[in-house]
């Protein structure tokens, strides 16, 4: 498949209550390929009124058929699905690519863990449950894990299927009926994933999914009352906004927001292990990944050897169209080519040690940054405060630990972190001291791993989606306690 011409469903239409259908108001959308700017297709422009009625078919499901199935066959659906997710590995991958401009292996690698979470949750709706509680004499006291019911799920655009897969994976399998919103920049993988779920026996309306604008059809589920619990993924500023949305239906809401991620390089640090970690954490999917580690703390014992490194490395990255399969692809519009490169002006005062390059062929119109690598940047520097959310990485140094706590923690955010010591001490110091939801040692995971809880601190957000922690956030405890004498 190249291009949408095979294509099995129609990406106009919303899926809602099990079937496909045009929005409302007939509105649509024009969806562009980051590679070239050209109009890939016309996706549906939902709004308030398709929110609603997705919110009644999942509400239906709640109370229906979805709601009613037990917990083993609920995990069988899931694994299903999976199942039907890998079979379509190549298919997947190249839609992603188009739609999202990611290099074909890394949308390849987020078809497989798409699969992966299916597989996981699959197995795992039928091993969450309650405790019971030593209480009072005469009484036996127990907890019940139960389904919010609906759950809203606001996806943005850079991961749509390792995000769906985390998100809407575990609410299903705690037995949530879900909406979910995807980006306008990519949903052509949240429409063949609703697709899929269907063909593997997902009860109608147990997933529904409502393409648009985040203002309308977004702003429309957050505040929804009929909706149990949200889930968001994207930027602060519109994460606050939806916390506010749904505080006045006062339901729980899980903010997976943006980052600031270091990598701590100490001088006893396994430099050969760490470099590859060092940039490839930071420029995957154009550096336009929560979890980037877009800062490199470096102590100076190992200062000028790593930037030499990491240099090197920025000297052979390539930037070219997704289907090229480079190191790095276009951003996804124009606009956020727009706010990279306005960051990059903000660092002409300092020290540029390597660039890559865009190949010759990329497309005029395809939104393409080449990488930049900054080193000596003091860690107050706006390029280490603020998230680019583009291939751009700055090498920070320091001197001892202490101080390079105090840089790892002086963000607003907390996401992920990395420190790379072969100090058994320092390991455990250091991974206790740092202000983040995920801390690897001596490896990078940028949030990778389904089975681990994945979440932010401070501006990063809260909630835990991921492992089974995620479907602890997506039920609700009910206590009995029960009076026999
Ligand atoms: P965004 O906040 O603009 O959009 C995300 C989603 O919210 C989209 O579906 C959008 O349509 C919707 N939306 C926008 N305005 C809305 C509104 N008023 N009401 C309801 N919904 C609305 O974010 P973005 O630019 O698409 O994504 C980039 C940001 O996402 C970055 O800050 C990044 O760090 C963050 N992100 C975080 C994670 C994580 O897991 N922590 C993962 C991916 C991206």
């Amino acid at each position: 498949m190249t291009g949408l011409q095979d294509l099995w469903f129609d990406p106009s239409l919303c899926f809602i209550g099990g079937r496909w259908v045009p929005p409302v108001q007939g509105g649509l959308l024009p969806l562009a390929n980051p590679s070239n700017g050209e109009i890939l297709c016309e996706i549906a422009r939902g709004n308030e009124e398709d929110i609603d009625a997705a919110v009644a078919a999942a509400s239906n499901a709640s109370a229906g058929e979805w709601g009613r199935m037990t917990a083993p066959e609920r995990g069988r659906v899931l694994t299903r699905l999976g199942y039907l997710i890998l079979d379509r590995t190549d298919e997947l991958a190249e839609l992603e690519a188009l739609d999202v401009g990611k290099p074909l292996k890394q949308a390849r690698a987020d078809v497989l863990a798409l699969a992966r979470y299916m597989e996981f949750y699959g197995g795992a709706a039928d091993k969450i449950h309650g405790t019971t509680i030593p209480y009072l004499d005469g009484y036996t006291v127990y907890s019940l894990r139960e389904p919010h019911g609906v759950t809203g799920h606001i996806v943005p655009w850079n991961y749509p299927m390792q995000i769906i897969g985390r998100s809407v994976g575990a609410a299903l399998a705690m037995g949530n009926a879900a909406v979910l919103k995807p980006a306008e920049e990519a949903c052509l993988t949240a429409l063949a994933f609703a697709d899929l779920a269907h063909e593997a026996g997902l009860p109608a309306g147990a997933l529904n999914v409502v393409p648009g604008l985040g203002e309308e059809a977004g702003a429309a589920l957050a505040a929804h009352k009929g909706v149990h619990h949200i889930s968001f993924t994207g930027s602060v500023a519109v994460g606050s906004m939806i916390q506010s949305a749904a505080a006045p239906n006062c339901v729980p809401v899980t903010l997976e927001l943006g980052g600031k991620s270091p990598q701590l390089v100490f001088d006893d640090a396994d430099l050969d292990a760490a470099l590859p970690f060092l940039v490839n954490a930071g420029i995957q999917n154009a550096g336009q990944t929560c979890s980037a580690s877009s800062r490199i703390l470096v102590q100076r014992g190992q200062y000028d050897r790593v930037v030499a490194a990491m240099a090197a490395r920025y000297g052979a990255l390539q930037v070219g169209p997704a289907l090229s399969d480079l190191d790095i692809g276009p951003l996804i519009s124009a606009r956020q080519k727009e706010i990279v490169t306005g960051f990059l002006a903000n660092g002409s005062d300092l020290e540029q040690v390597a660039t890559g390059s865009i190949v010759g062929d990329a497309p005029d119109n395809g939104h393409y940054v080449a990488p930049v690598l900054f080193a000596a940047v003091t860690p107050e520097h706006v390029l280490a405060q603020s998230e680019i959310f583009g291939p751009v990485q700055v090498i920070i140094p320091f001197d001892d630990e202490e101080e390079a706590i105090a840089i790892a923690n002086g963000t607003d955010f907390g996401l992920v972190a990395s420190v790379w010591t072969r100090d058994g001490a320092r390991q455990m110091r250091t991974a206790k001291a740092i202000h983040s939801g995920q801390v690897f040692i001596n490896n990078y995971g940028a949030g990778g791993g389904v089975e681990l809880p994945f979440g932010g601190v401070g501006k990063s957000g809260h909630g835990r989606e991921k492992g089974f922690e995620a479907l602890y956030g997506f039920s609700r405890l009910k206590t009995v306690a029960a009076f026999h004498g």
